[in-house]
């Protein structure tokens, strides 16, 4: 690839930055400084910029298990941020595949695939997103039933134009259910048992597609296999 695109692919600099980069001779190839945008250089060439090496990394997909008190926002605000977990380089590139609050805990996915993230959120491609959720209330008998009628059939939220999308509850104690969800609205398991008459207390997000948390332990994080990234 050009020099110019593998400094733009490497680091924070756009592909102009990197061109008045090459002109102030501060970067070099395989020991040798050149100016020349257009040089070809590949994974095996050796880049430096001021001195640093330069790594030329591929698309990456990372499976993090959040813990509560970290936020899946791009930008810094009251809480460190779900990326500052994870120790790839350029990790300010990845993105969160749909968000958890900031209280929420469990499976997020980040990645840098722009189209794959795509696939994972768009409620077209049906990817159920599971969901453990700790209630204030108990839900059981006829209101279990007309809840998970209600969740099924779609639920109209405030300030939305249209239902939300049929989704599965199931109960796995008399405060605690499990909700399958296909789309990713904004607080969307919050409002949707608000809106039954209930208050989340806790969330987890434990599954995404075919990918659960397996082993991870809160704040752990790994990359995903071949195989798992193809399953979306
Ligand atoms: N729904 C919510 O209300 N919060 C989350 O974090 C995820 C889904």
């Amino acid at each position: 690839m050009r020099l110019d695109k593998f400094l733009a692919d490497t680091t924070d600099l756009t592909r102009s930055l990197a061109k008045k980069a090459l002109h102030r001779e501060e970067v070099s190839v395989d020991g040798q400084v050149t100016k020349n945008p257009a040089t070809q250089v590949d994974a095996d060439s050796e880049v430096r910029w001021l001195g640093q090496p330069l790594v030329l990394v591929g698309m990456r997909y990372v499976m993090l298990n959040k813990p509560a008190g970290v936020e899946c926002s791009a930008r810094r605000g009251l809480y460190p941020l779900v990326r500052e977990l994870i120790a790839l380089p350029n990790v300010e590139r990845l993105q969160t595949v749909g968000r958890l609050d900031v209280d929420t805990t469990g499976l997020v996915l980040l990645s840098d695939d722009g189209q794959w993230s795509h696939r994972v959120t768009s409620p077209k491609r049906r990817c159920g997103k599971v969901y453990r959720v700790g209630l204030s209330e108990p839900l059981e008998g006829e209101a279990l039933v007309e809840a998970q009628r209600r969740f099924a059939d779609g639920v109209m939220l405030d300030a939305e134009d249209k239902p939300t999308r049929p989704a599965e509850l199931d109960m796995r104690g008399p405060r605690e259910a499990e909700l399958t969800l296909y789309e990713g609205k904004y607080h969307q398991v919050k409002r949707m048992f608000a809106a039954i008459g209930n208050h989340v207390e806790t969330l987890h997000r434990e599954s995404v597609g075919p990918l659960t948390l397996g082993e991870l332990a809160p704040g752990e994080w790994r990359e995903l296999t071949r195989d798992e990234v193809a399953a979306f």
